[in-house]
């Protein structure tokens, strides 16, 4: 039974193994889990239970998923995690773009899921820039600091030196760490809306940025590259020694 200290998830899933695997897991970690298979009956369960997070699985009978995502955030940023099956790919950046939080694609373990759940719950939408950010105006993790008051990246205290996009680029993922930014988002963020929608400035300038921040450009552990998706600012929970 859900008591009033647990967090709510809601999960979004017509599938009954994974959705069963996915309330075993909330579960066990202490959540209360709400659940159904239906694109309508979740709308209506998010106005009436007000979850503290969704799982939403991408391929659902009655409903596309954007369409779900898209009328959940024109009144509320509660977290949306999407599930998505390999055959559906191409749908991520899609699903980021529409205002969901993060994916996670099929199969996936416990502890994955546990993590991209916590992670959400620490970011809620509205609080785009991160605390640290805000109350030091810098943004650190492992050897790297981002000084965003004298517009600086250090590592292990030494000036990377970036050129001015590099810069515009890092300071982006950082004031977003943790989550994944589309391409989409960050080239319109960096360059306007009328930009132009080629990654490829963005490729080119992350090989650089890795050259300079990156104990090894190959493994990177500062920025990571989630594959046709975009990037993402590691948070400290993500360096390993
Ligand atoms: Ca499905």
């Amino acid at each position: 039974m859900a008591t009033n200290l647990q967090q709510k998830i809601l999960i979004i899933e017509d599938d009954p193994g994974i959705s069963n695997f996915l309330k075993t897991t909330v579960s066990a970690a202490g959540y209360a889990a709400i659940v159904t298979g239906n694109g309508e009956t979740a709308l209506q369960m998010i106005s009436s239970h007000c979850p503290d997070c969704i799982l939403l699985d991408l391929g659902l009978p009655d409903m596309d998923g954007g369409e779900i995502i898209r009328s959940v955030r024109s009144w509320t940023q509660t977290p949306i995690i999407v599930i998505s099956a390999r055959s559906m790919e191409e749908d991520k950046a899609a699903a980021l773009d529409d205002g969901a939080d993060d994916y996670i694609t099929k199969p996936f373990g416990a502890v994955e899921l546990l993590a991209r759940i916590r992670t959400a719950l620490r970011h809620t939408r509205t609080t785009a820039e991160s605390g640290e950010i805000a109350l030091n105006g810098s943004y650190h993790v492992g050897d790297l600091e981002i000084d965003y008051k004298k517009m600086r990246v250090l590592l292990s205290g030494k000036d990377v030196h970036l050129t001015p996009n590099e810069f515009r680029i890092v300071m982006l993922l950082g004031r977003h760490a943790g989550r994944v930014m589309t391409y989409k988002s960050m080239l319109k963020e960096l360059w306007g809306p009328s930009a132009s929608m080629d990654n490829k400035i963005l490729r080119v300038h992350m090989a650089s940025i890795r050259r300079k921040i990156e104990p090894n450009p190959n493994e990177p552990r500062y920025i990571f590259t989630e594959v046709g998706v975009g990037y993402r600012m590691a948070e400290n929970e993500d360096i390993k020694e």
